[in-house]
C-alpha cells in the first residue's frame, strides 16, 4: 500500500482516564481533553525519556506532527494542572500496535498493527467463520466512537 498511516501509532492506553481537582464544585469544574495520542506522546517523551526523533518513530508520524501534539498535551496539562481542570483523556486519531478481534462464535485474538495493515484478517483462525469485527481492547468507548468497526482502504474491519 505504501500509504502514510492516517493514525497515530499508540502503545499503550492508560488505564485511569479521568483526573478531578478536590475541592472544587462539579458545577465549576471545567475539563480538558486529553487525546490518547497526547497522553502517549507525553508518555515516550517525558516519561521514557526518548528523543523525538524516536518518538516520532514510534507512533509513525514525522517529527514536526509529534512535536505538535506533544506542545498540545504539555498545553492542556499545564492549564488543568494551575486552572484546577479536570483531566478526561479519550478519543483521537490513533491505531493500537494490537488490534484484538472476535468472531461471531466468540472466539477471540490479536494481530500486530504492521500484519494488519498490510493483510486484515478476513478469516476466525479457530473456526474459520467470516464474520468477525475488530474490537478496541477496552471497549468501544475509545477511538472514535464507531462500536469498533473501522472502514479503511475500502475494508471493513
Ligand atoms: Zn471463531
Amino acid at each position: 500500500m505504501g500509504r502514510q498511516p492516517l493514525w497515530r501509532r499508540v502503545d499503550f492506553i492508560p488505564r485511569v482516564t479521568y483526573f478531578k481537582p478536590t475541592g472544587v464544585p462539579v458545577a465549576q469544574l471545567q475539563e480538558v481533553r486529553l487525546s490518547v495520542e497526547e497522553a502517549e506522546a507525553i508518555r515516550l517523551k517525558d516519561r521514557e525519556g526518548l528523543g523525538q526523533d524516536q518518538c516520532a518513530q514510534r507512533m509513525s508520524i514525522s517529527r514536526t506532527t509529534f512535536h505538535r501534539i506533544l506542545v498540545l498535551a504539555r498545553q492542556k496539562i499545564a492549564d488543568a494542572l494551575l486552572n484546577g481542570r479536570a483531566i478526561r483523556i479519550a478519543g483521537g486519531n490513533f491505531e493500537m500496535t494490537v488490534r484484538r478481534f472476535r468472531c461471531d462464535n466468540g472466539h477471540e485474538w490479536e494481530v500486530p498493527f504492521e500484519v494488519m495493515i498490510n493483510t486484515p484478517p478476513q478469516f476466525c483462525p479457530t473456526c474459520n467463520t467470516p464474520s468477525i469485527m475488530a474490537l478496541w481492547p477496552w471497549g468501544p468507548a475509545w477511538g472514535r466512537g464507531d462500536g469498533g468497526r473501522r472502514h479503511r482502504g475500502g475494508r471493513n474491519w
